[in-house]
Formats: structure tokens, sequence, C-alpha cells
């Protein structure tokens, strides 16, 4: 018998081990006091990521149970460790307290519930999240037609969008949403949708069912948002119902029993703005750099904004440019406000740098996972609404629609309800309420008679037990006596050690009795003292639970008009991005590009923002260089080959003009002295080879892979950017496929593109297409040394100075020596013929290398000024040899 009893768990063990059942491949953080326990395979899988102490708890089926735990007060930076690290976390709360326990028995165990999963896509906390970035949780439904509807939420702002696009372009889209996880139905997706997924490092979760049968979406709509019909919610097709169910039903698993609160579903228009995929993303490094860091990236480089709603839209926009004149002039004039009324754009920053996270503390609030201080948070940022509408109503902004609209959002929020929340709020909250509403002290001394009564009576009763503890002390004769508290055995007296004999023997110490002896103190009940203990308790517990009546009615107040507080936060974010488009506008000269209905690409002195700021930082200038595109052929060629040596500023030059679009079409500013372009529909960029062996592509697979999609997909309105395709392979294979695409995107696309590479070879094909032309880089030798000029000329480049960019970068010696003899026999020879895979080939014949050479006229040396004043058919035959002499004295003398 004894051994069956030793093997069957305690009923706490059995609490454990059904909840954990209900959560098999989730870490269960067990709340056990001022601690979330894990156990089990958790304990050790926690230890291992949190490096946290491993240690054994008890018995189970006669083995130790291993044990790992985190303080509660701390549990953020461990959840965020464990989420980084792939794991999902089942919150196991205590949801009674252990005095109502006991009332179910003496060894009843507290009662606990799965409050919440901590998945990556539905994070709340701002510990955990990055201020400047959305996080979104997306829901993916395929149909048979390679469509997808995609759904996602951000349920830190409460934002949910749905849409439908072709199975190609889900990488793309999902790569600039920051979508952190994906959910999808049991029945999984098609492989090449998972490899996009998989690219994007997203391990899609999935649901416990398949998809949802738009009946069963409708039944998940109705509930989420409370509704009898769905049909106010506008039109969706049966896919995106679905992938709206899908999501809201994963949201709702993640968030058992909790009010949403999410806005209503917003339907994207399939068209809707500028296609970006994920490789052109990647390559332009909009929001993040090759190396995967922000710093470095587009976004960081122009973010100037000052509240995480303005950032995280910016970021927004970003990945999906516009492509609509008007919607993207009505950026553009905001922003043109804003920098020609500097004292106007100062004094709104001004406002905004004290304008708090409204979006993620009303939806902390809205999941009843939100505190006094997010109550604050509403409270001060209504108080910015209000200044931001007296300075928008001061502002003289009839024809500038983003602001006016502003202003009209903020103006009727505050008309509607919106003023009231806020005096109610400030007249209601203190000033610095604490971090949990347990802790006391939320609401403002004078907003609540009943409670000012009950603070009154637990301070004055604090006040007794100070003349009780005085009066004490003078009655035995002893001051060191001492009145304490502790959770235990309420309040005590305490006497130390030494005195207690003399205390025991005063007169009337009969009134005390002993609790506890301790080393160095022994301490003693009193039955007065015992009483006013509980008129103190039961008073602190009746001001604590009046003050949380109030918080909630207060947050209560706050959902009553989150929709027009939503608006708010999105009105500012507006305002935010056009004062902030300003100031970088302002910081680094940029000028507003002009939209016309044209398929050109004019611009004129354009620099490369994030390498310019680089380059500034160093001290160093950064050549601005123009562009001039046309899609018709008729002004300039419509596709350009560029041709330069290395490191002269080929890929700098060809991203810059990827990126003014981009940046022109989210309404933003440019560094240039002028732009002028009709709108673009997709932007397409491939830069050189990268292996991609993860995914079992070799380099040119990549390669060919990423410029077959770019020749299925682009149109005529597209620009493409091109930078060294076909060098993955053999010099007659690359060239050959490279001269293919040129003549492809020229004479079927038909759209604006540059086309960057080392195949001298096709500059030919200029001369052969009529709507083609040729760019270089200038660079010029000088003793033996490489000059980058970073300047762009029309034209050819005549060389590529492979092996002087080699010296720069410190091959030995010995090795450039023999690097330049191979290749004066290779070009001296000229048997193409015999020329080994891989050398860019050039015709021209280098002489010396270490002489002279000039790519572009050379204003510095005085050989071409006296070339200059030569006039041939003034010589005489004799003058003329003269002229060859000196010619040929000067040269030496600059040798
Ligand atoms: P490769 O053929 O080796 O890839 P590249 O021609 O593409 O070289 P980039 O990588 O564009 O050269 O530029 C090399 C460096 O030159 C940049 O990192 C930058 O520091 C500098 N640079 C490029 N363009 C400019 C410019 N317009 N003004 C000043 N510096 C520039």
């Amino acid at each position: 018998m004894a051994t069956a009893k030793a093997s069957e768990p305690t009923p706490f063990m059995a609490q454990y081990l059904a909840i954990k059942a209900r959560h098999p491949g989730d870490l269960l953080f067990f709340r056990m006091g001022d601690f979330y326990e894990l156990f089990f395979e958790d304990a050790d899988v926690a230890a291992r990521l949190l490096d946290i102490t491993l240690t054994k708890r008890g018995q189970h089926k006669g083995e130790p149970i291993p044990m790992a735990g985190v303080p509660y007060h701390a549990a953020d930076s461990y959840l965020a460790r464990l989420i980084r690290a792939g794991q999902r976390v089942a919150i196991c709360e205590q949801v009674e307290s252990p005095e109502e326990a006991k009332k179910r028995g003496s060894k009843a165990v507290v009662a606990r519930e799965v409050v919440r999963l901590v998945t990556p896509g539905t994070l709340t906390e701002d510990s955990l999240l990055d201020q400047k970035r959305a996080n979104r949780l997306a829901a993916l439904i395929q149909s048979d037609d390679g469509l997808t509807a995609l759904a996602t939420a951000d349920i830190s702002t409460g934002y949910v969008d749905v849409l439908t696009l072709s199975d190609d372009r889900i990488g793309g889209q999902l790569s600039g949403l920051n979508v952190s996880e994906v959910v999808i139905p049991a029945d999984g997706i098609d492989l090449r949708v998972h490899e996009e997924l998989s690219l994007l490092g997203l391990v899609p979760t999935q649901a416990a069912g398949g998809a949802p049968k738009p009946k069963q979406a409708d039944v998940q709509l109705k509930r989420t948002y409370e509704l009898t019909s769905t049909d106010g919610l506008g039109l969706f097709s049966d896919p995106e119902r679905s992938a709206l169910g899908l999501l809201l039903s994963y949201i709702e698993l993640t968030q058992p029993g909790l009010p949403l609160q999410l806005a209503y579903p917003k339907r994207l228009g399939e068209n809707e703005g500028m296609v970006l995929d994920q490789t052109t993303r990647a390559a332009l490094e909009l929001h993040q750099t090759l190396a995967g860091t922000r710093k470095g990236s587009l976004i960081d480089c122009i973010d100037r904004t000052l509240t995480g709603p303005g950032g995280r839209k910016l970021s927004d926009q970003l990945a999906t440019p516009l492509n609509a004149i008007e919607q993207i002039e009505r950026r553009h004039k905001a922003i043109g406000f804003y920098l020609s009324e500097a004292a106007e754009r100062e004094h709104l920053r001004e406002i905004l740098t004290r304008v708090p996270d409204l979006e993620r503390a009303l939806s902390r609030l809205a999941l009843s996972r939100g505190g006094p201080r997010d109550l604050l948070k509403v409270s001060q940022a209504l108080q910015c609404i209000q200044e931001l509408k007296s300075l928008l109503n001061k502002t003289p902004c009839e024809d500038i629609e983003l602001l006016k609209d502003a202003r009209a959002t903020l103006t009727g929020a505050l008309a509607n309800g919106v003023s009231g929340l806020s005096e109610t709020l400030h007249h209601t909250l203190s000033d610095e309420p604490p971090v949990a509403i347990s802790d006391g002290g939320t609401i403002r001394k004078g907003a609540n008679s009943e409670l000012d009564d009950l603070r009154t009576l637990r301070d004055q009763s604090r006040k007794i037990i100070a003349e009780l503890e005085a009066k004490y002390r003078h009655e035995v004769g002893l001051p060191a006596l001492k009145i304490r508290f502790n959770s235990m055995l309420g309040y005590f007296i305490e006497v130390p050690a030494k005195h207690v004999e003399t205390f025991e023997a005063a007169e009337g110490s009969d009134r005390f009795s002993r609790r506890q002896g301790m080393a160095n103190a022994t301490r003693y009940l009193s039955e007065e003292l015992s009483d006013l203990g509980q008129r103190i308790e039961e008073a602190a517990q009746k001001a604590l639970s009046l003050e949380t009546e109030l918080f909630n009615h207060l947050v209560a107040q706050c959902m009553d008009h989150i929709d027009r507080l939503r608006g708010c936060a999105d009105a500012i974010a507006d305002l935010d991005i056009a004062a902030a488009g300003a100031t970088w506008a302002d910081e680094i000269a940029a000028v507003r590009p002009t939209l016309v209905d044209e398929p050109v690409l004019e611009i004129e002195n354009g620099r490369h923002p994030v390498v310019e700021a680089a380059l500034r930082a160093k001290g160093q200038g950064f050549v601005g260089n123009n562009l001039s595109l046309d899609g018709q052929g008729k002004a300039s060629a419509r596709l350009a080959v560029m041709t330069g040596p290395n490191m002269a500023g080929k890929s700098t030059y060809l991203r810059q003009n990827a990126l003014f679009v981009i940046l022109a079409q989210i309404g933003w500013f440019v560094p240039a002295a002028s732009m002028r372009f009709g709108l673009v529909d997709r932007v397409f960029t491939r830069v050189g080879a990268s292996d991609d062996l993860a995914q079992g592509k070799s380099t040119f697979m990549v390669e060919m892979l990423e410029t077959a999609s770019i020749l299925n997909q682009a149109s005529e309105n597209a620009l493409v950017i091109l930078d060294e395709v076909g060098r993955g392979t053999s010099t007659y294979d690359g060239m050959a496929i490279a001269w293919a695409c040129v003549e492809h995107l020229h004479d079927v696309i038909r759209c604006r593109g540059l086309f960057a590479t080392h195949y001298h070879e096709l500059t030919e094909l200029a001369a052969r297409l009529p709507f083609a032309g040729n760019l270089s880089l200038k660079a010029k030798e000088w003793r033996g040394d490489l000059i980058f000029l970073h300047e762009v000329q029309e034209g050819p480049a005549d060389k590529s100075y492979g092996v002087q960019v080699a010296r720069i970068a410190g091959l030995p010696k010995q090795v450039i020596a023999r690097a330049q003899s191979v290749l004066r026999d290779l070009e001296a020879s000229d048997q193409r013929n015999s020329l080994p895979d891989d050398l860019p080939l050039f015709g021209f014949q280098e002489d010396a290398v270490d002489a002279e050479q000039v790519i572009g006229p050379d204003e510095t040396s005085p050989i071409f000024d006296a070339l200059d004043s030569i006039d041939p058919d003034d010589l005489s035959p004799r003058e003329a040899l003269e002229a060859v002499y000196k010619l040929k004295s000067m040269a030496k003398d600059r040798a």
C-alpha cells in the first residue's frame, strides 16, 4: 500500500500535471507565490536557455522532480529571452487567494488557470517590444487559384488588416509588415509558401483545426466584435473571412477569457501601393541591413519621429510605398508645409516629445494587462491632444489636407466625450500612480470621499499604532520595545532577547501573550493590538478594493472611447511623420519630388542618404550624381548599362536611384537638387550573387531564380535595378545571360532600368538597342594609385582596374605583380578563346600598369593644357616635332 501511495502525485502535482497535459508543447510558468516555477522537462529547458539554477522539489514516481523558477516581478526579461529562443510560454496564475482555497478545505490547493499564452506574435509589453516596430501576427489561407488570403493583427495596438494576394507575393508582404508569427490551418500550406516563410525565419504555428469555413469564421467574427451580424464589417471574400476567423481564434486561444477590443478589420486592396519583393527589400536595406541590424538601414537613417505610433507608421509606410499621385502628394504637401514653417514645426515637435504611446497603453488596458501607469499615459496623451488641437487651430493649413484631417479627428474626438474623459482622468488619477494597482495610491486624494475616509482611517490607525508603541514602552519602561508587522503574525510586539526577562517581569505584562521566540528577540501579541491591526487591515483592504473598482471604472470609460482614441493616435502619427519628414529634409537639404504623367526618372545631383550620412560621420563628402531615364526613350535612354572599376560607386548609384523612387512614393522628400518622375508600380533590385545553401540552392541558382522572377513579373511601369547579374557562372555563359536579360528588359518589358556589369562587351548593347545607353563611373590612376571620382558620366568605362583594387585591398605584392604580368600577357595575346572563365573581358590594352591612365578628362594635368593650346593646322613640320619633344619632356617630368 505504502508503495502505491508514494507513486501517486500529491494534490498539488496532480493539479500541475492536469494543466501541463493541456499545454504539451508550451513551457508552463506555474505561479507559486512570488515565483513562476517550471517542472520536469520545462525546468531543464528553461534552466539551459535562461542560465538559471536547476533544483529539485519532491518526488514523482519515485524520482526527484527537476524545478527551476523565475521571480514574478522580473518575468518579462526571462520571457523575452524564451520567446527569442523560439519557445511559447503558458502563464498559469493563481486565480484565488490561499484564504479562499482554505474555505474549500484545509488541504485544498489554490486554484490555477492558464491566463495567457505568450507567443512572438501576441506580445504587448513595452519591455518585450520595439517601440518603433509593429509586431504582427498573421494567418494565411490558401485557395486553389494561386491566391492567398492574409489576415494580420498587431494586438499591441489593436489593428487588424486583411488582403488577398498571389502566392509569390507572400514573402515580400510579410517581410515588410514586421510579422513575427504566422498561423496556418492544421492541413498546412503548400511548399512554396512554406519556403517563403522560412526565408524570413518564420516557422508557422499550426492551428488545431483546418481552415475555418466561412460560416465558422462568421461566428468567430461576431464573437470577437460582439456583433449580431457581420454585414457592417464590409465585404470580404470567403478565404479572407476564413483567414480572419483563423487569426481571431488563435488570438482568443492565446488570450483566454479576455475582451479583445480589436479595431474592425480593414480590407486592403490587392493593387494598393508599390510592390516590393523580399529580395528587393533586403538588397535595398530598407528596414535592416544585410547583417540584420536596424542601424545602417534606410529607416534608421530617415526616422526623425518622436512618438511610438509615428515611428511604427513610418516603418509601415516604408514597407508599402504608395502608387497613387493624390495620396503621395497629400504627404508631400504636409512635409513641404512643415519644411517652410520651421517655428510651427518646432512647436508641434515640442508637444510630440511629451505624447506617450497611446496605442500600446490602450491595448494593454483592453487586454486587462494594463496598470495605473498605462492609464496615466492615456491621461497625458489626452492633455497633449488638447494642446495639439489648439496648435492646429492656429495653423494656417486650410489647403493641407493631411493636417486638416488630423485636426478634424482630434477635434471630433474631443467634442465627442474624449474631452470629458480627459478631465475625469486628470482629476481622478494621482500624478505618480504605482506600477500595480495593488500597491495602492492610484487614485488622487480628494477624487473620491469614501476612499479618502478609508485612507484617513487607515493612516490614523497607523498613527495610533505609533502611539500604542510609545504607551507600551512607557508602561513597561522599555524603550527598546517595538511594534512591528509581518504577513504571518500581523502586528506584534518585539522585545530584544536581552530585555525579555525584564519585560516579562514588568507589571501588567500579563496582557501580552508570547507568540514566537527567536535567538535575538521574542514576539508577543496583545488583544488591543490585534483589534487595532484588524481595523487597519480592513480599512486598507477596503481602500484597495475601492481603488481597484475606481480604476476599473476609468478603464471602462477609456474603452468606451477606444475607437476615437485610436483615431487620435493615428492622427498624431500622421503629424509626427510630416514634421519628421520636414526635419530630415531640412537637415540634409532634401527636395520635394515632382510627379509627372510620363514614364521618366530624372534626378539631378542625387545623393545616397545612408552612404552620405556614413561618410559625413567620417568627415568625408558625397559626390552627387544625375540620372535621366525615359521609359519611352524620347529624352534619354530607358535602360542604362553601367560600367566602371570596382569600388567606383556603381552599387551605391544603382541603389540610390531605387531608394529615391521608394522615398518619393512614401511621400518623403529626396536628397537631390531635383527629381522628376512618373509613378513606379514595382521596384526590383538584384544585387550580386549570394549563396542560399540553407535552402539548397547554389549562388548561380539563386541569382537565376531572382532574375527569372523579375523578367516574369516586371511591367513597363517597373524600375529594375540589376547589379552584376550573371557573374556566378563562366564568363561566356554569364555574359550571354546578361546580354539576353538586357535585351528582354529593353524590347519586351520596356521598363526603366539600370544594369551594372563588369562585362565590358555589354556596353555594345547601347549601340544596338535604340533606347539603351551607357553610363560609367570615373576613376583615374595617378602614379600607380587609383583615385575614384565617384562621378557618373555618359558612355562606357574603358577598363576594370580590378588588379589595382586588389592592391588597395592588400593582396601580397608578389601576387599583384604576377597578376599584372598575366593581365598584360592575356591582353597582348588577344586570345579571347583561351581566356580562363570568370575574368572580366576588356579589349583595352594597358601599356604600363603604373602609368597615368585617365578615364574622363584629368583637369589637373598640364599636358592636357599644352595639348589644348596646339592647333595642328597652324604648325610647320619642325614646330610639330618640337611640340612632340616638349610633350615628351613634360610627361617625363611628371613621371
Ligand atoms: P564593386 O564593383 O566592387 O561592387 P562598386 O562600384 O559597386 O564596387 P560601391 O560599393 O558602390 O562600388 O562603392 C564603394 C565605396 O565608394 C562606398 O562604400 C562609398 O564609401 C564610396 N562611394 C560610392 N559612391 C560615392 C559617391 N557618390 N561619393 C562619395 N563616395 C562614394
